[in-house]
């Protein structure tokens, strides 16, 4: 099998009957670029950028960002690199910020609400950001998106750290697209009008379940209602993506659900552009979507759309996949 994978290190990841997909990473930090190479990425498509902020005892520079920016931006060669803004709070603490303890820190003061406040960490992050634009094929996302002033203050600062810099007489490229991560239900919800002004979304389904079903994603307790299949996700999932594609913006998924070899057969049906896993599941998913026809995958999607429980989806893709 494993032979079997490596022959289509360098293929297009085609439906049987010829959609294209796309099939990219998820990473942490540069040196996991090597396993992207080496297992068939076609890029990046979160690329996590806590790994700066995280074991140490103050903020990192412009500069220290910047190298971490630059490398992965040329390590991969003009295929595109999804990275994400700073994602700290919730279960990820950077004690030399000392913030308060909250009663419910996945509910609280983190990621795009942390940098709309401390504006000088996120400005800092943005320049290093748009400093290495010209390296390659960079996309930035915001994370924890809920509402579409956030968006847009966000994007505010972005245009504003460009101006600064282009008028410093430094490059930036114009080709950058800005673009969100859906994994907050109100986000999900309200999507056909983000649409109209972000450049992408991709969807992160790891805190998209555990808002949507109220179960924290660490708590086993609750853990039977972390529920990928339920067909509650898919049917935000199908808005997020018919909503993208109304306008003409493409979709990711970056969250754990996007490498599953049960959820691939009902994303490729609901029409997920774009699927960004772990580099050691790429392989896999590539061999498996070759062998799916999209329309019967449509069918699928249809149906699961309409069922009321998850083990009745789960039943339904086994039918399909063991055929
Ligand atoms: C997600 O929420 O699905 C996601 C990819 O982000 P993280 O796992 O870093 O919260
Ligand atoms: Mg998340």
């Amino acid at each position: 099998q494993k032979a079997e994978w490596a022959k289509l290190l360098h293929e297009k990841t085609k439906s049987v009957d010829g959609h294209e997909v796309h099939l990219v990473a998820n990473i942490g930090t540069p040196q996991d670029l090597e396993g992207v190479i080496n297992n068939g990425g076609e890029g990046v498509g979160l690329f996590r950028t806590e790994f700066l902020y995280m074991g140490r005892n103050e903020l990192p520079t412009e500069e220290e960002q910047f190298e971490a920016y630059k490398t992965v931006l040329e390590g991969l060669k003009g295929q595109p690199v999804v990275v994400r803004t700073l994602d700290i709070g919730g279960d990820k603490e950077l004690p030399y910020l000392n913030l308060p303890k909250e009663m419910n820190p996945f509910l609280g003061f983190r990621a795009i609400r942390l940098c709309l406040e401390e504006q000088s960490i996120f400005r800092t992050q943005l320049r290093a950001l748009l400093r290495a634009s010209i390296y390659g094929n960079l996309k930035i996302m915001f994370p924890m998106i809920a509402t579409l002033d956030e968006f847009r203050t966000a994007k505010e600062m972005l245009q504003e750290e460009r101006q600064k810099l282009i008028s410093e007489g430094i490059q930036v490229s114009d080709e950058i697209e800005v673009g969100i991560m859906v994994e907050i239900p109100s986000t999900a919800v309200m999507a056909d009008l983000f649409a109209k002004e972000v450049d992408f979304f991709s969807i992160g389904t790891n805190d998209l379940i555990q808002y949507t079903m109220a179960a924290d994603r660490m708590n086993e307790k609750v853990s039977y209602l972390y529920q990928p299949y339920n067909p509650a996700i898919l049917r935000l999932v199908k808005m997020v993506i018919d909503a993208a594609h109304k306008e003409g913006k493409w979709v990711g998924m970056c969250g754990e659900m996007a490498g599953d070899e049960l959820a691939i057969p009902l994303l490729l049906g609901l029409g997920l552009d774009e699927f960004s896993m772990s580099a050691t599941s790429i392989l896999k998913a590539r061999a498996q979507i070759l062998r799916l026809s999209k329309k019967e995958m449509e069918d699928l999607a249809q149906k699961a759309l309409q069922m009321s429980t998850t083990n009745e989806v789960i039943a339904a893709v086994k039918a399909v996949i063991e055929k």
